[in-house]
This record gives C-alpha cells, sequence and structure tokens, in this order.
C-alpha cells in the first residue's frame, strides 16, 4: 500500500537523523526517516565504540574500491548499513573543521557557507552531543612526547586546529558513542509521532513526475512526500540512487538501459577522501589494550608553510591488523604499531559509477588517489616526517624497529613504490554530488523540484580534518534549507 507523508528522508546515518530530528522540531507534518539497515538501540556493537570489533558483515554495505586508476578493486570500502551510518562505525574522531575550510567552500560557489555563517550550526551539535578527549594510553603519550621533541607543541584540538600534537577529540560520552541517532533520535518511543523510523527499509528508486520528486519506491512498497524529498544516503548511495532514477550523466545512464529525467553530468565526478600511508614498528612490548579506541593520538604538520591549515594529519594507531583486511604488504608478526599520515585537503578526483541499473548492482567506485601530483609529493614528504618520529627517543623506547617499509626504502622512488602499494583510506568520500555542480547552495537538486541532498556528497571540497563533524554541521544547515529559513 502507497504510504504518504510531509517529509521523506533517505539514508538513517550522520546526515539523516540530524534532519529528521530537526524537521520534526519545526514542523508538524508527518515525516519518514528510512534507513536500510537495521536499528542500532539496544545494540552495543553499533553503539559503544569499544565493541566496534563485534559489528559482523551485515553492518556494512561491502564495498570495494580501487585506490588508482587501472588498479583492481580490492579496497575494502566500508560503508554502514545501520541507524546512525558510518558514525556507528567509525573512530569517532571529532574536531571542528578549520574557518579557512568552510571560506573556502564559499569561494568555490557555496554561498552562505562561510566560516560566520555556519558557526550556529557548529553551535547546535555542542549543544546537543558530548565531545571528549580521547584517554591517553603510555604508547599515545610517547608518540605525544616524539611529537614535541621535533619541535611541536602540544595542542588542544578541541580548541583549535594548528600544527602540534595532542589526543583526539571524540563524539563520545566514555564509551557510549554520540552518532547522530544516539545523540539526536534515542530512545526512538520518545520520537514525537510525527517522525517515524522505518529501519530496514531501502529506497530502490526515487519517484520523479514532470521535474519534481515525489517520493520514492522502497522495499516496502511507493512513499510519496507531499513536501520534500531529502537524500542522506551518503557519498556513495547517494550519487548512485540519483542515477538509477534518471538523474546523471547522459551518456552512462543510457548505457545502463536507464531513462534519462535530467542530464547532471557532474553526479558521482568529484570524488574526494583522505589519503593515507603508514610506517609500522614492531613495539618492544606487548601493547597494553587501550579504554575505549585504539585511535587516541594525532599530529597536524603544515609542510607547505603558506597552507591555509594543517595540509597533514596523522592517526596514530595502537593496533595494525585492519578490521578492513589484513594487507600483505604490512603483515606483522610482533606487537606493533603505526603512524598513518593523510593529505588533509587532497586535490585528487575519483568517481562513483553504476555497475548496472538497480541500487542491488555494487557501485563502481575508482578513489583515483594520486591523479592530482601534489598529493603525493605532500605524502611523500609526511613519510620522511614520520621516519623521523620513529627516531626520536620517546619512540625509541617503545619501538624495538621500523618494519614497514623498513631501512631498505630511502630513495624518493622506493617511497613513492611503498606509498602506492600501501595507501590506505580513512573513509572520507564527499563531493559526489557537490554545491554548484550537482545541487545549489541550498541544496535543492537543479533542475529538480522538491529534491535535496544533506549528506557528505554535497561538500564542495575535501576539509582539512576527520569530516563528520562537518557532515552533521551540513545536516544541520540542511534542515534550515528545506524549510527556507
Ligand atoms: C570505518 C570508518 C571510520 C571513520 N572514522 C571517522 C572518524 O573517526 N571521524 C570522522 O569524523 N569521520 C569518520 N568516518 C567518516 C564519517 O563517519 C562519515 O563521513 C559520515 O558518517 C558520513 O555521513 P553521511 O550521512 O554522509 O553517510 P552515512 O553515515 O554513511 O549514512 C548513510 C546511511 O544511508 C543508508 N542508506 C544508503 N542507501 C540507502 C537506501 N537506498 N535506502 C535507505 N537507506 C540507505 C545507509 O545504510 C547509511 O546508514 C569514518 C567512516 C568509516 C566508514
Amino acid at each position: 500500500m502507497t504510504q504518504t507523508c510531509d517529509y521523506l528522508i533517505i539514508g538513517g546515518g550522520s546526515s539523516g537523523a540530524v534532519v529528521a530530528k530537526r524537521l520534526a522540531e519545526k514542523t508538524s507534518g508527518r515525516i519518514i526517516l528510512l534507513e536500510a539497515g537495521k536499528s542500532d538501540e539496544g545494540d552495543p556493537a553499533a553503539t559503544d565504540l569499544k565493541r566496534l570489533d563485534e559489528q559482523t558483515d551485515d553492518y556494512d554495505w561491502g564495498f570495494k574500491a580501487s585506490t588508482m586508476t587501472g588498479a583492481p578493486p580490492d579496497l575494502k570500502y566500508a560503508r554502514a548499513r545501520l541507524l546512525g551510518g558510518c558514525a556507528n562505525h567509525n573512530d569517532c574522531a571529532f574536531i571542528r573543521p578549520p574557518d579557512s575550510d568552510f571560506d573556502n567552500w564559499d569561494k568555490l560557489g557555496a554561498t552562505g557557507w562561510n566560516a560566520a555563517a555556519m558557526a550556529p550550526y557548529w553551535q547546535r551539535i555542542r549543544d546537543t552531543i558530548t565531545i571528549e578527549n580521547a584517554p591517553c594510553h603510555p604508547v599515545s603519550r610517547a608518540f605525544i612526547e616524539a611529537g614535541k621533541e621535533l619541535g611541536l607543541d602540544e595542542v588542544d584540538f578541541s580548541k583549535e586546529v594548528k600544527p602540534g600534537v595532542g589526543l583526539f577529540p571524540l563524539n563520545a560520552r566514555g564509551r557510549l558513542r554520540q552518532s547522530s541517532s544516539v545523540a539526536y533520535l534515542h530512545p526512538l518511543a520518545s520520537l514525537p509521532k510525527h517522525l517515524e523510523v522505518w529501519t530496514g527499509c531501502m529506497a530502490t528508486r526515487l519517484l520523479l513526475n514532470n521535474g519534481k520528486a515525489i517520493g520514492a519506491e522502497t522495499t516496502r512498497g511507493e512513499i510519496h512526500a507531499s513536501k520534500a524529498v531529502i537524500l542522506a544516503c551518503g557519498s556513495i548511495q547517494t550519487p548512485q540512487l540519483l542515477m538509477v532514477s534518471g538523474l546523471g550523466p547522459a551518456a552512462h545512464l543510457k548505457a545502463h538501459g536507464i531513462a534519462v529525467v535530467a542530464d547532471l553530468p557532474h553526479v558521482g565526478q568529484h570524488l574526494q577522501d583522505h589519503v593515507a600511508a603508514p610506517i609500522v614498528w614492531e613495539t618492544k612490548e606487548p601493547v597494553a589494550d587501550w579504554e575505549i579506541c585504539p585511535f587516541e593520538a594525532t599530529m597536524m604538520l603544515k609542510l607547505d608553510h603558506d597552507a591555509p591549515a594543517p595540509d597533514i594529519l596523522f592517526h596514530f594507531g595502537l593496533r595494525v591488523r585492519e578490521k578492513y583486511g589484513d594487507h600483505p604488504r604490512l603483515a606483522t608478526h610482533g606487537p606493533a604499531v603505526k603512524a598513518s599520515p593523510n593529505v588533509t585537503r587532497a586535490k585528487s578526483e575519483g568517481e562513483v559509477r553504476l555497475s548496472g541499473p538497480t541500487m542491488a548492482h555494487q557501485p563502481v567506485i575508482n578513489l583515483n588517489y594520486f591523479s592530482h601530483p601534489d598529493d603525493l609529493a605532500l605524502l611523500l614528504r609526511a613519510m620522511r616526517v614520520t621516519r623521523k618520529i620513529g627516531n626520536t627517543a620517546a619512540m625509541r623506547s617503545i619501538c624495538r624497529a621500523e618494519i614497514h617499509p623498513g631501512p631498505d626504502v630511502q630513495s624518493d622512488e622506493d617511497w613513492i613504490d611503498y606509498i602506492r602499494n600501501v595507501c590506505e583510506t580513512v573513509y572520507h568520500p564527499c563531493a559526489t554530488a557537490a554545491i554548484g555542480k550537482v545541487v545549489t547552495p541550498d541544496l535543492k537538486v537543479m533542475g529538480i523540484e522538491s529534491l535535496f541532498i544533506a549528506d557528505a556528497s554535497v561538500f564542495p571540497a575535501l576539509i582539512t580534518v576527520n569530516i563528520n563533524s562537518a557532515v552533521m554541521m551540513t545536516a544541520e544547515k540542511a534542515a534550515d534549507c528545506v524549510l527556507g529559513r
């Protein structure tokens, strides 16, 4: 039976949950929030940050990506499939983006998204969620001391983003995640009656009529929305849903037998992500268990003095075995730690394409890392600094030896070969339906009435820090855009 509502939000992740909560506060019309995955409520594997490893394969969509054009699609590209989305799947690093990121967005055409205009949205998040600095494991402390030996200041990154070393702020209260589902929607039973959260329900196609979005086909039948359809499926599935519905690059849609409703050539294009590469050290002693999560310490560097904000950000990991796949080049035989610098405002652009005409077909994800030469040049410089970190007295006191890449890698050519082989994602895809290219600054899909996008797809460009804070700020603003405020 066809259901009707005023607002249909598709995707109950970081952004969708925020939009749902804010619309429910400001309107009395019926709102349906659709989430393909299951509920996170009452599930400690989803909401207890320390129990992330208990999440089984069904918490994820199981996507694979190519790191570079021509490379096989063998990188596990984690994307959550549950209420709360990737914020119930991630490591909860939560740093307010520097003003320069939003001022840059504004310059790129996102009029009204400058730092001053975005400040109230940060405040709304701060009024809703708890942010606490990560605990400091003795091994994380060694990394921080190593940074200080290299002349960096210890910085409280919950207060400012600048070159330095310190602890990650986490969107967590103790071990309880402060994902947008936990902080904005729980307990689900207490939500206002006009906000319904439908888990286990997937949108398979948008319903479009005469250039207007009127609802969606879903695994539970059609849902019609009289006021707006809001996409919040994340940077991979939002463009996929647009394309299977006939909104995207015309030739590509036709190649898959999809009737073109609007030729939107930028849908799925301009995919950006933080690319990293690790150095791994074997430790002298086993690394004792951490309190909450294995990524506590970070370091930010400005290798290019003219950069508007740090151009390198580190994740220092107390565990090396990767949850999302064991890389043969990074095998360890004893206890080990790693430091992975990532290029913050990477310039390379990849794409999301269709492999077939339905949402059941896995999207094709080409990250196209290093297609812009500046990214590789910057990461190469960062790797040399990372080796220096390993050679500090603080790190030598806990580490036996650098095992990856190891002392044989010295020349630029060797480093580049290593980086290309072991490069990894920080799981921050964005910009696949960017403001100015696919949506207007008030987040309306160009040329289509009543269709909005509220998730990381709309970023005009990658930002300096881990992106979830900016995703939630975007969603806070999206609720205002939908209501015309
Ligand atoms: C492993 C990992 C670690 C990360 N670590 C951090 C970190 O420490 N700090 C940080 O800031 N960021 C981190 N991130 C990134 C951050 O979590 C994401 O950028 C952010 O959560 C994205 O929000 P979103 O709303 O755009 O998408 P998502 O949170 O992915 O939400 C999309 C939701 O839509 C649902 N959906 C998709 N298609 C459909 C459909 N057709 N019908 C219905 N529902 C659908 C999905 O199941 C999902 O729940 C990490 C991400 C991952 C995967």
